[in-house]
């Protein structure tokens, strides 16, 4: 039997019947399988790091090469801003390697405390936690606040983690993005629970698209429901000053508590919380994601404090990322490329069939081009998609050899298109290149 034929990691989840044993074994013949077919992209080892241009071990041929690189979230290029490493190789020098224990129990160095500091004043709120990821600030705030009486209100887009956070409470999810929709449910339970708490995220991940935050908010006090923005991916991308989708709507004293990665713009690891000094002296004592983790390394405290200042001392960041984005989006235009709604750095190549989104995922990697795949369980499989995330770093000469590789996909297999499609003039044509292209790989 074919058993990667429709089959997808969906399958198994859930598997009730099967011993632990019995479904690793399943699943390895599956992953065999993918890769047999060369279609296991995921997991690709890089020589050294995030970079727009990155030196990988190819996954079927095992050669070494350099490829343009859309897969990371280092939008501002700040893991390799010589600045930010310095205070990395300084704060190792005198901190050492690790923190050492929780922050509750003698892990909160003078850096995580700065750091706290800091971050809660870069979006105006009066105190911060922080956390080892930002996958543990969302489900070490929730699962802190959110009691068994309380209604979680999510948009159906928000990252996986804050499920994980909701766990232990009620769920209701509202159609993405869709104010109306949000509303319909606050009318619908009104007088029922302790606690309404409407979670969101600022720029969503898969789409690269925004919510709608002043709306948002303002059903939020309209009906006593409190509002949580991750805004993970609008950091040092929107904003005028980097500060993400409540910097663009002006929306700061109307959320009630932002969090967020130190892993994308900030360029290091790491999570946080910001709110009122109240609500984040409760999670100090109550997020067990916090109380029962140690630190994060002092290293990481030091680089994001500096990855901090660097947004508002080195803006020439934001001006060059928006630069790309505008380029990008305009040769994508061109090519009559559907990218959805996407408003950031997010580039959604919208391909909506399974089997050739992944047979365009080993195009561009034979091409050059280093960009994830996006399938089924992660979307629907009408929406699969290869994602692209801009970055500062990329050069225009990058952007043209992508676009042009796009160009010859969107030849090879007929990528969806936009509708109302509209080309901006402000700018001239990508510039065309004459580099062959491994033609044999659209078959
Ligand atoms: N929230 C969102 C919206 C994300 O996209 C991600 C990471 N992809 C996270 C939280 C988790 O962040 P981290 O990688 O720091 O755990």
């Amino acid at each position: 039997m074919n058993l990667s034929e429709n089959r997808s990691l969906k399958d198994f989840e859930n598997n009730k019947n099967l011993q632990i044993k019995q479904r690793a074994n399943s699943f390895y013949e599956f992953y065999c399988e993918l890769k047999e077919k060369k279609h296991n992209n995921y997991r690709i080892v890089s020589k050294f790091g995030s970079s727009s241009n990155m030196r990988l071990i190819h996954p079927h041929t095992q050669e070494e090469s350099n490829y343009i690189s859309f897969v990371s979230n280092d939008y501002l290029g700040f893991t390799k801003h010589p600045k930010i490493i310095e205070a990395g190789k300084e704060a190792l020098d005198i901190f050492g390697s690790g923190a050492g224990s929780s922050p509750l129990i003698g892990g909160q160095s003078i850096l995580h405390e700065n750091l706290e500091k800091k971050i809660a004043q870069f979006f105006k709120k009066e105190d911060a936690i922080t956390y080892t990821s930002g996958y543990a600030a969302n489900t070490g705030t929730l699962l802190a606040l959110l009691q068994t009486n309380d209604l979680a209100i999510l948009d159906m887009g928000v990252h996986t983690s804050v499920l994980e956070g909701c766990a232990h409470s009620n769920k209701k999810y509202f159609l993405h993005n869709d104010v109306e929709s949000l509303e319909r449910i606050l009318i619908q339970n009104a007088d029922k629970y302790c606690n309404k708490v409407i979670i969101i995220d600022g720029v969503y991940s898969q789409d690269g698209d925004i919510a709608p935050i002043k709306e948002m908010s303002k059903l939020a006090k309209e009906y006593g429901a409190f509002l949580i923005v991750d805004d993970a991916h609008g950091i040092g991308v929107l904003g005028e000053t980097g500060r993400g989708a409540i910097e663009m709507y002006d929306a700061f004293d109307d959320v009630d508590i932002i969090t967020g990665t130190f892993s994308k713009t900030f360029g290091a690891v790491g999570g946080y919380a910001v709110a009122n000094k109240e609500i984040i002296t409760l999670l100090k004592y109550f997020a067990a994601a916090n109380i029962f983790s140690a630190a994060a390394t002092p290293q990481a405290a030091a680089t994001v404090i500096k990855a901090i200042d660097l947004i508002d001392t080195e803006p020439i960041w934001q001006s060059k990322l928006n630069s790309n984005i505008a380029y990008f989006k305009n040769g994508l235009d061109l090519l009559n490329i559907d990218y959805g709604k996407s408003a950031s750095a997010i580039f959604p190549i919208m391909v909506r069939d399974e089997e050739k989104t992944k047979a365009i995922g080993k195009v561009l990697l034979d091409n050059g081009i280093y960009a994830n795949p996006i399938l089924y369980p992660a979307v629907s499989r009408k929406q699969t998609r290869i994602r692209m995330s801009l970055l500062a770093t990329h050069s225009q000469e990058q952007l043209d050899k992508t676009l042009n590789i796009l160009e010859f996909v969107q030849q090879g297999f007929g990528l969806s298109l936009r509708k109302n499609h509209y080309v901006s003039t402000e700018f001239e044509h990508y510039s065309v290149l004459k580099d062959d292209f491994a033609l044999e790989s659209c078959n």
